[in-house]
């Protein structure tokens, strides 16, 4: 399966690049950069990054003739060479458990970022256990349960309701006795009440480290790619609240908004451990900076 936005549904640059394809050169003027500039704004990637890829673009090639193709090849290697620094998966650590905070709005995608996450670990022989946070959503906390019945891992859960730093707590006893890998921790995504979901978040972090003061040694923010440059709020408002460490995007499959992955690496700089390509367990790849610029170029 393709890490990428699908590709039956070209990038919007390519969409409209193609209309030209037919003209094989033409000369590279203000127009042709503006109207590039204008794709790239519309594919979410924000008016300064698009105007700095543009400007690289047109460095040693304004007043000459271009071919398509070279205009796209010029694109992609730009997009490319923002990407490839954010492009890291998950570290692991030999520290036991590696406790990994997942945190993110409701509906982006976490509970199955975390099944899909738990997934691969486990595949990859990692012991790993999942404590279910979002204790006040019970529908969430039975996808979790689904997920951890088809990985193989076990998913702690607490009466709905109760207090998630005392699940976290329990989880982190039960990692360690059980000498897992991996610990991760699932968290309410109620962005409503910002302070309340502040202090919840504040509160596992303090009953974790009483069990190991490194703790959390991830915290992964979890973004819908298909909310464009909402994402970008997400991240700013998220980075108040706890101490992200790193990004997944969810819903690259079929999405023309992914320009809005390039955004958040030219502003924030934050890793993008993987992409959710999917609603299945087996939907979640490495992110790949080439192929990636590829798509979003068409
Ligand atoms: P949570 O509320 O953040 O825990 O979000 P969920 O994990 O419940 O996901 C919300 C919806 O998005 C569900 O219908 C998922 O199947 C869907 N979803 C999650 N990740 C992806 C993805 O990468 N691609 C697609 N197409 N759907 C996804």
């Amino acid at each position: 399966k393709s890490a990428q936005p699908d590709p039956a549904k070209p990038g919007l640059i390519g969409r409209i690049l193609r209309r030209a394809e037919d003209e094989p050169r033409r000369v590279l003027d203000d127009e042709m950069l503006e109207s590039l500039e204008e794709l790239l704004i519309q594919s979410d990637m924000g008016v300064e990054t698009a105007m700095r890829v543009t400007a690289n673009l047109a460095q040693g090639r304004m007043g000459r003739r271009v071919s398509v193709r070279e205009i796209k090849q010029a694109l992609a290697d730009e997009i490319a060479r923002i990407m490839e620094p954010v492009a890291r998966p998950l570290p692991l650590y030999p520290t036991r458990p590696q406790v990994v905070l997942v945190v993110g709005v409701n509906g982006s995608g976490k509970t199955t970022t975390i099944g899909k996450l738990a997934s691969q670990l486990s595949a990859a022989g990692k012991k790993v256990v999942i404590a279910a946070g979002d204790t006040f959503r019970a529908a969430a906390v039975e996808q979790l349960q689904v997920w951890g019945d088809r990985a193989g891992v076990p998913v702690l859960t607490a009466p709905e309701g109760s207090d998630p730093a005392s699940l976290a707590f329990d989880a982190m006893t039960r990692a360690q006795a059980d000498g897992a890998d991996l610990l991760m921790i699932d968290t309410a995504g109620r962005l409503q009440n910002r302070q309340d979901l502040m202090e919840e978040l504040a509160k596992i972090v303090r009953v974790i480290r009483k069990k190991d003061p490194e703790a959390p040694h991830n915290t992964i923010l979890v973004l819908d790619a298909t909310t464009g440059q909402n994402a970008i709020t997400q991240v700013e408002i998220f980075r108040k609240i706890a101490d992200v460490s790193g990004l997944v995007m969810t819903k690259l499959d079929g999405t023309a908004k992914g320009g809005v992955l390039v955004a958040l690496a030219d502003r924030f700089g934050l890793p993008i451990h993987a992409i959710g390509v999917g609603e299945k367990i087996d939907d979640l790849a490495p992110f790949d900076p080439q192929e990636f610029a590829r798509a979003l170029v068409g």
